[in-house]
């Protein structure tokens, strides 16, 4: 892989026309140490934030030793990266045939579910393979109420009482029992894990079972942009909800068990930037060549507020406006479908033109682990960065805020 110092530098020096990712092992690796630092258990990276083979390669080298994966692709993407990681397969609802290939061909030991007839799926295949369920640890998922900017509980989760007859019946057949929530994305205060915490020592105190583990789930928020002109709370550090998610585990006495966390989105956000050009500009409007089928899903990127560089092409001369006016551009992507468009605007100097570069930050979560090859268009072309996103000065613009009306 091709190695600069800037995003800027790379673009400058290939002129990219199709979208570059910019990856940054040593921040990848800072994330995740901090992320183990301040997390009071293990850490299990949820692989399908970002399963790149070299993520994954250098989580491994920062000392990541288990995963959170959830099919049989990151089951492989996770065994190429490393031979002795463990795996923990937190999906709620499993293929049968995928339950037999965690236990027989990749050795998984952990599993979670929320249901009944799951139980009765994994068992058929515990029995089949003869094994002892005794070696193998199931966490029963808990439904779960917060703020969370994308809320996941919806989905999955059982409710407390349904929760306690879960963890009875996994104990009396024989296996290891543990409890586990997720309790959504992005999220920024640390009241979400306390509510999750309260009724997982409601569901311990009425199954009374021994319990070999707490699982928190992931959603410990990363680092994005801030729209300059608008008074947001700011986040707090991540510093600020780890400590007092500590002293809730604490409180709910979870300390003395083992836990372990999922985190993605905190891991991974910094770790890439994406250098989009600018097709053609008409007006207000600007045509990327990326866009909601490739890294800019909107469903994940829609909410959030990515910070983003303003890289004019030197090859342009002549230039409207003034690049200290920082302006709404409506933003569409590369594919022919009118739903291509972006729900929020790109804010940039007015000055930005058709053949400039857009280098988006902290932009390695949900990204390219939802591109599609919809129209063709697959954007696969990385480079390595050595300076982290912010090390070049603050950024020119921001992506992905409110509507144009706003
Ligand atoms: C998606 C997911 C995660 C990671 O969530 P982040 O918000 O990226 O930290 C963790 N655990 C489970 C079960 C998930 O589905």
């Amino acid at each position: 892989m091709q190695r600069f110092a800037t995003g800027t530098d790379a673009a400058l020096e290939l002129r990219p026309d199709h979208p570059l990712y910019c990856f940054r092992p040593e921040v990848l690796k800072q994330d995740a140490r901090q992320f183990m630092a301040l997390f009071p258990g293990d850490t299990a990276y949820a692989v399908k934030t970002n399963g790149e083979p070299m993520v994954l390669k250098t989580l491994v080298e920062a000392g990541v030793k288990i995963f959170d994966v959830a099919s049989p692709g990151e089951f492989e993407a996770v065994r190429a990266a490393s031979k002795t990681a463990e795996m923990l397969y937190m999906h709620p609802v499993k293929a049968q045939s995928d339950i037999r290939l965690a236990l027989e061909k990749y050795g998984i030991r952990v599993m979670s579910l929320d249901h009944e007839d799951e139980i009765a799926k994994v068992l058929r295949i515990v029995r089949a393979l003869d094994l002892d369920p005794g070696s193998i640890s199931i966490f029963v998922r808990l439904q779960t109420k917060g703020h969370a900017m994308y809320e996941l509980s919806k989905k999955f989760g059982a409710a407390p009482g349904h929760a306690v007859e879960l963890v009875q019946r996994l104990d009396r057949i024989g296996f290891k029992v543990g409890l586990c929530f997720h309790v959504g994305s992005q999220v920024e205060e640390a009241e979400s894990y306390e509510l999750a915490l309260k009724s997982a020592d409601w569901v311990r105190n009425r199954a009374g079972v021994a319990l070999v583990g707490l699982d928190v789930g992931g959603g410990f928020p990363a680092v994005y942009g801030h729209n300059p002109n608008r008074k947001v709370k700011p986040m707090p550090p991540l510093e600020d909800l780890m400590g007092e998610l500590r002293s809730n585990i604490t409180e709910w006495a979870f300390d003395d068990m083992p836990l372990v966390a999922e985190p993605g989105r905190v891991v991974v956000a910094r770790a890439f930037s994406l250098i989009v050009r600018v097709l053609l500009r008409k007006g207000k409007r600007l045509y990327i060549n990326d866009g909601i089928w490739a890294s800019l899903s909107d469903s994940w990127t829609g909410k959030i507020t990515l910070p983003a560089r303003f890289i004019p092409d030197p090859a342009r001369r002549i230039r409207k406006g003034k690049a200290e006016n920082v302006v709404p551009f409506k933003v569409c992507g590369a594919t022919c479908d009118s739903v291509d468009i972006l729900s929020r605007p790109f804010w940039l100097p007015e000055t930005v033109d058709t053949g400039d570069w857009i280098e988006i930050g902290h932009i390695g979560a949900y990204s390219l682990s939802l591109r599609t090859r919809f129209n063709g268009f697959y954007p696969d072309d990385f480079v390595e960065v050595t300076t982290p996103f912010g090390g070049e000065g603050a950024p020119d613009g921001f992506a992905s805020l409110e509507t144009m009306a706003d």
